[in-house]
């Protein structure tokens, strides 16, 4: 079965590592004597709740998360949380702060403006996003209720190399493309949020670790599933939470801690990403959309500048099992993405097919 596998550069959904699929399909009908499928379980069962406990004692070792942190599995998606942040933050001032660099931050930006006063702290629309502003480029208002930001920019490929300098405004960020490639100083953040489906799990969960002491400052019509304090109060089980998901979230974790923790993962992550960049960088057909020093990790985004060679590249990938590489049509062109559980060797073999694409067109 795994040897009829395609190496899958989709944005998202995407490749979730091999063993934890293995082990998802031999527990499938019966977790370890439960009798049951995890699918099937009670979220208030004991066999449950220590898939819970232990999932979230996983990612606070992996993460480092420090005390005072909390970590909650919660639904709607990344997008979800474009609401639920300034529900719950932006009451302090009416103010807040948002680093517009792609997509899901121009999305989040929008979103953000129903319910305060939203200062764009820096734009990068201009170049179309093809890359991250400097720390001395941010606008700051130290009056914000918090800062936001998106660490990295799945359609455009382009990456934050550094955690922004806010002072004490709060920083926000949405690791959703990112999160568990490099070790990140958690202390630094108020709250770090990541929908599971492109690093850690199926669709359907959303991690947010946020600092405790954001909670309980909701705007007063925030929906209750909305709201961070009851969620942190019954630990993300005021209702139903996305069981399966975060069992299998279980399962990529412990496969992240056998390739070293974040240390390992940001290694492999270097590898990929290194190894593509060279390659595309020695053609003389492709160009890269992200400017040096702005480049993803995790989603690389190049072009022919032909739409028609660009359409027969993502063809000839395809037939030869490298699929999903068609662009964002907002970027056009192809987009690679290299989450975690991408093989090096799947990254070897798209750099060959590069390599020969290149000599023969
Ligand atoms: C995919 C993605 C989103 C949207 O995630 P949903 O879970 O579909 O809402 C938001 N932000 C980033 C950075 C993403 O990559």
């Amino acid at each position: 079965m795994s040897e009829q596998r395609v190496y899958n550069f989709s944005a998202g959904p995407s490749m979730l590592p091999l063993s934890a699929l293995e082990r998802a399909g031999s527990e499938i009908t019966n977790y370890r004597g439960s009798g049951m499928s995890v699918m099937e379980m009670s979220h208030r069962s004991k066999v449950f709740q220590q898939i819970f406990d232990e999932t979230q004692e996983k990612l606070r070792r992996l993460m480092n998360i420090p005390e005072g942190y909390k970590i909650l599995f919660l639904q709607t998606g990344a997008t979800g949380q474009f609401s639920a942040i300034p529900l719950n933050l932006i009451g302090n001032t009416g103010k807040a702060d948002y680093a517009i660099t792609g997509n899901f931050s121009n999305l989040a930006y929008k979103e953000a403006a129903k319910y305060g006063k939203i200062h764009v702290a820096a734009s990068t629309e201009d170049c179309n996003h093809s890359r991250i502003p400097a720390q001395e480029e941010l606008e700051l208002d130290p009056e914000a209720s918090y800062f936001y930001y998106c660490a990295n920019n799945t359609i455009y490929g382009t990456e934050w190399q550094y955690v922004p300098e806010t002072g004490s405004v709060p920083l926000v960020c949405d690791m959703s493309s990112d999160i568990l490639s490099r070790p990140v100083d958690v202390s630094k953040y108020g709250i770090i949020y990541a929908g599971a489906q492109k690093n850690m799990a199926p669709a359907g969960l959303t991690v947010v670790i946020i600092k405790e002491e954001l909670a309980g400052h909701a705007l007063p019509y925030t929906p209750v599933m909305m709201d961070y304090k009851p969620m942190i109060e019954k630990d993300s089980m005021y209702n139903t939470p996305p069981c399966w998901c975060i069992y299998m979230l279980g399962l990529t974790l412990d496969w992240v801690a056998e390739q070293g923790g974040l240390e390992g993962m940001q290694k492999l992550r270097d590898l990929r990403s290194g190894m593509l960049y060279d390659t595309l960088d020695q053609t003389k057909l492709f160009h890269c959309h992200a400017q040096p020093g702005s480049r993803s990790g995790m989603n690389v985004t190049f072009r022919t500048g032909n739409e028609e060679l660009d359409a027969k590249f993502v063809a000839e990938a395809s037939a030869a099992g490298f699929v999903n590489l068609k662009g964002h049509r907002k970027t056009g062109g192809m987009r690679a993405s290299i989450y975690n559980a991408m093989p090096v060797e799947g990254v070897e073999k798209l750099c060959d097919f590069i390599k020969a694409f290149d000599r023969n067109n």
